[in-house]
């Protein structure tokens, strides 16, 4: 898995200081919550355990 595709969820605090514009544009408008990690994401393939908000 690359780090383009990896889920929010294995973000660490490097990939959010290097990705804060991306990071930015999966958290805005949620429509998936991880029930792992609880981040929220527009896509379910950005968490690990997505579940519908
Ligand atoms: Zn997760």
């Amino acid at each position: 898995m690359g780090k383009e595709n990896k889920p929010l969820c294995k973000w660490d605090k490097d990939d959010i200081k290097d990705r804060i514009k991306e990071l930015k544009k999966i958290v805005s408008e949620p429509r998936f919550v991880c029930r792992k990690c609880a981040r929220v994401a527009k896509k379910e393939e950005n968490l690990c355990k997505p579940e519908e908000l």
